[in-house]
């Protein structure tokens, strides 16, 4: 082994599987590296903005017959498998009980502005709100939203960065056209160093690959001192995994993590 790498966090749409079109299957080569990694002892975690709901859909459509050891979800969560239910998923310590009280301790405060935020957003793009949804009261507190082009979005985001100062926690996590609102201490970089910290794998024993701004905060060399992208990878990840002195493949998605991963372990 190169690297003495023992956990790799990988991004499933668009770095797994092609990001348009819906889950494809794992190509082969994808399936016979991963199951030899993990009998070398390599631990793996899905690293998603999936929630492990969606995940479990994005699973059972590509029909694999196995499960990564660790599923990073929602770009916040940290869930180990359960024990009773193979491909179903429970909290890994108390960590997503820390993100949801700070998330609620945050939108609780930030509501007010936040609202007329989404009047602005509403009244100048054609975006669409995203709400959370309470099974007793129906839709609540907005959750997100999503575009029409990539263009309007990159408005977006301008705008609620131009919000900072008045709502300093406020951040988002954007994929393409889909936007998040979340805390500013929780991304897929803080996921991914919580997990480490469970297993007592340091950073340099990390590897991460992504495609997308969500993606951005495990690639920059904090969380995971490997790091690797597919040539499908939007410019700004493929400027951030060159500058933590990762590896940008020349292939795409699934194939480019083969790449990468063959590199790290000759
Ligand atoms: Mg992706």
């Amino acid at each position: 082994m190169a690297a003495d790498i023992k956990l790799i966090s990988t991004d499933f749409d668009g770095t797994l599987v092609p990001a348009f079109g819906g889950p494809a299957p794992f190509s082969d080569e994808l399936i016979e590296l991963l199951t030899e990694l993990r009998r070398r002892g390599v631990r793996w975690a899905v690293n998603t903005g999936r929630s492990p709901g969606l995940l479990k859909d994005a699973w059972e459509h590509c029909g694999l017959n196995f499960h990564p050891d660790f599923a990073l979800t929602s770009e916040r969560d940290v869930y180990r498998p359960c024990d009773q239910r193979v491909g179903e998923w429970v909290d890994y310590g108390d960590w997503n009980q820390q993100t949801l009280a700070a998330h609620r301790e945050l939108f609780t405060a930030a509501q007010p502005l936040l609202l007329e935020a989404i009047e602005v957003i509403k009244s100048r793009s054609r975006a669409r709100i995203l709400y959370n949804f309470d099974h007793v009261n129906g839709p609540s507190e907005p959750a997100g939203l999503m575009t029409k082009t990539d263009v309007e979005m990159d408005w977006v985001v301008d705008y609620i960065d131009s919000l900072k100062a008045q709502l300093p926690k406020l951040h988002y996590q954007r994929n393409s056209i889909y936007l998040r609102f979340c805390h500013v201490d929780y991304d897929k970089g803080t996921a991914l160093a919580e997990l480490g910290r469970l297993l007592n794998i340091p950073s340099e024993s990390i590897f991460a690959a992504g495609d997308h701004y969500n993606d951005l905060p495990m690639l920059d060399g904090r969380a995971a001192r490997h790091v690797a992208c597919p040539a499908n990878a939007i410019p700004a990840v493929k400027q951030t995994v060159r500058g933590a002195g990762g590896h940008v493949s020349a292939a795409e998605d699934g194939y480019g993590l083969v790449d990468a991963l063959k590199r790290l372990f000759a």
